[in-house]
């Protein structure tokens, strides 16, 4: 994790507002819904919500001086390690031991709900508890959760992050108060990446990665445009019938460190070629690159090509073979080729 500070994420302002004067006017709610964009900043904006709740000054919450906010300094967006104050959980799936898993289990609500049940250590009386990604819940730990919900403990302020509300238990979601992070335009996430990480070719790596600023942020943009000549120049390959290419690549392409970028460089070439208009850099000269449009025909295969690809980084951390899931994407690609 990188110890550089990040210029303000400004686009979280009107949700800081609206927690900032909930908050003064002692309207914070005791569950919390963000509802997150990929890379937005969903988590930056939970952890505000726990220093605002735990901070000992309310009428200038959060201060940053006081004992708690100290305490919470040291806390990072999605590290649970860095957490130090005591009246902060961040309950998240087990990522190592024995009960390593991608869902949140009954026994870590449990045990949150037993946390919670005690009185909070700081002179707020607050206590926080983020639960990210919500949708990992599974329905016990979802049920149990309900009931902490129905009858929560003065103080305690329980605040779910998701990308996927839709996949949440609807009795869960309307216990909360929901708030949507919006993303600003492109022209000003590239200006916040010029300011956070120096001049680059940040149009290529939103093209890639999408308009996420903190997936961006963590990009290396020269990498990740070889990454994309590298990718395209492979489909290309595929698409002028060297069938033989199709399994070298594939398993080149499955190595784990790599293959989230190289699923992006697949998704925005595919997207080229079905028509989607590029926006800028990469995929302008991914359209040069690509010297046939694709006739309407042959279009269905891309489209499955297209759906394997999202499919494939759906299950990316799940232990499915990543050579043969990409080997059926180029079969797909080579497919499109037509007669
Ligand atoms: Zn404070």
């Amino acid at each position: 994790m990188s110890e550089v500070v990040l210029p303000d994420l400004f686009w979280l302002e009107p949700q800081r507002e609206q927690l900032r004067q909930a908050h003064a006017q002692q309207r914070l709610p005791h569950a919390l819904l963000i509802h997150d964009i990929p890379g937005g900043g969903g988590q930056h904006l939970a952890l505000y919500a726990a220093r605002l709740a735990l901070c000992s000054v309310r009428s200038q919450a959060p201060c940053g001086n006081c004992r708690e906010c100290a305490l919470l300094s040291s806390a990072l967006p999605g590290i649970p390690d860095s957490i130090q104050h005591p009246d902060l959980y961040w309950v998240s799936p087990l990522t190592d031991g024995e009960k390593a898993s991608q869902q949140i289990s009954i026994s870590q609500i449990r045990e949150l709900r037993e946390d919670l049940s005690h009185t909070s250590h700081g002179s707020s009386g607050a206590s926080v508890a983020i639960i990210s990604p919500a949708e990992t819940l599974t329905v016990p730990a979802a049920n149990a959760l309900l009931k902490t919900l129905e009858e929560p403990r003065t103080g305690a302020l329980i605040v779910l992050l998701t990308a996927a509300p839709g996949k949440l238990l609807a009795t869960l979601r309307s216990r909360c108060l929901r708030m949507q992070l919006r993303l600003p335009p492109r022209a000003q996430i590239i200006d916040w990446l010029n300011q956070a990480r120096g001049a680059a070719d940040w149009a290529a790596v939103l093209d890639v990665m999408g308009d996420a600023p903190l997936l961006a942020l963590d990009a290396d943009a020269r990498h990740l445009a070889q990454v994309m000549r590298d990718t395209q120049h492979g489909l290309d390959r595929v698409l002028t019938g060297e069938p033989e290419a199709i399994s070298t690549l594939a398993a080149q392409w499955s190595k784990a460190e790599q293959l989230p970028v190289r699923l992006a460089c697949i998704e925005s070439w595919i997207g080229v070629r079905v028509g989607a208009t590029p926006p800028s850099g990469l995929q302008k000269s991914s359209r040069a690159a690509s010297k046939q449009e694709a006739p309407a025909g042959n279009l269905a295969a891309l489209v499955r090509a297209h759906d394997a690809v999202c499919e494939l980084a759906r299950q990316i951390t799940t232990p499915i073979n990543k050579t043969l899931a990409l080997e059926l994407i180029l079969l797909q690609v080579s497919r499109s080729r037509g007669s």
